[in-house]
């Protein structure tokens, strides 16, 4: 996967924007599929499902390409052009939510660079019913990740193109390859808290849900966002601990650890992308009371 990925992460990485410094954290690594002769029939029987998710992400190179550095672009978005936005990426696109946040050359993955400190996070419901079956992990899941890594890849360049006919300046990177980290995106924008798993936890779907982001010139979208407060769905982990109980390799830490540059580290990706080949794992979702019950059935109860 990493070969498709790489020519976004280069061409973002040509830009003058803000570059990781040495306490930046190494991206994690796509861990080899292998696939059966009878998984391979299924991925080709479905390969409608799929190859929105290659062709957006063979055009986000090229987007990111074409969009010029030396333009002057806007930085503030009226209250008309908001409302545009925002009935664009819900009503148009049909994402579940989106939300606003800002990355510092820390917290940029080491060696990369990206081009606008401010950046659109887009988020994305997958189907919950592929994840609530008893054998875990399984090709449908995977199917499922791919078709909204599809969504949310075309949506941020429909995005990015609508923000750049308004004059703002805006380059995607697909939800295949980020140059930051997607589930600390999610969380700064809002748009929910991070489970014990390491995963989004969303009021539209729990953690079923895929992410792709947009970096622009935009300075001020804070100032149209409405905020939740999620923290108490912290306080529900420190007591479940049901993906910990779970997780078939213990890759899940108890207690998330802190590094010497103040990352918060969940899970041990290492541990996680080297106990399965095949399809992705997904135990955790599984397990995962958000899933099957959803955030807002699950806050009614804790939040009296
Ligand atoms: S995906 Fe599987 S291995 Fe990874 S943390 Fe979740 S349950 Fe553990
Ligand atoms: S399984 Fe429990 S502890 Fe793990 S992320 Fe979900 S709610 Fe939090």
């Amino acid at each position: 996967m990493e070969f498709m990925t790489k020519p976004q992460q280069k061409a973002l990485n040509k830009f003058k924007g803000i570059k990781s410094n040495d306490n930046a954290k190494e991206k994690g690594f796509f861990p080899k599929r292998h696939f059966t002769s009878k998984d391979i029939l299924k991925l080709i029987k479905n390969r409608k499902r799929i190859s929105p998710t290659i062709k957006s992400l063979i055009k986000t190179s090229s987007i990111i390409k074409n969009h010029s550095s030396s333009k002057e672009y806007k930085t503030k978005i009226s209250k008309e052009e908001f409302y545009k936005l925002d009935n664009y990426i819900q009503n148009i696109l049909q994402m579940n939510s989106w939300g606003v946040a800002s990355f510092t050359e820390k917290e940029i993955f080491k060696g990369n660079a990206i081009p606008y400190k401010n950046v659109i996070v887009l988020s994305k419901r997958m189907k919950n019913d592929h994840f609530i079956v008893e054998e875990l992990p399984n090709i449908d899941c995977m199917l499922e990740v791919m078709e909204v890594y599809g969504d949310t890849g075309t949506a941020c360049l429909k995005v990015t193109s609508l923000l750049r006919s308004m004059g703002f300046g805006a380059l995607p990177n697909h939800s295949l390859g980020g140059n930051v980290d997607y589930t600390k995106a999610g969380y700064k924008a809002n748009l929910g808290f991070i489970g014990k798993h390491g995963l989004l936890i969303t009021p539209h779907s729990g953690p079923c849900n895929r992410l792709s982001i947009i970096y622009t010139s935009i300075e001020n979208l804070n100032d149209f966002m409405h905020t939740e407060d999620h923290s108490w769905g912290n306080s529900f982990c420190n007591k479940c601990k049901k993906c910990v109980a779970t997780c078939p390799y213990n890759a899940i830490y108890e207690d998330n650890k802190i590094d010497k540059n103040g990352h918060i580290e969940c899970i041990s990706n290492q541990i996680c992308n080297s106990g399965f080949t095949k399809y992705g794992c997904a135990i955790c979702i599984a397990a995962c009371p958000f899933t099957k019950l959803g955030y807002s059935n699950i806050k009614s109860k804790v939040i009296k």
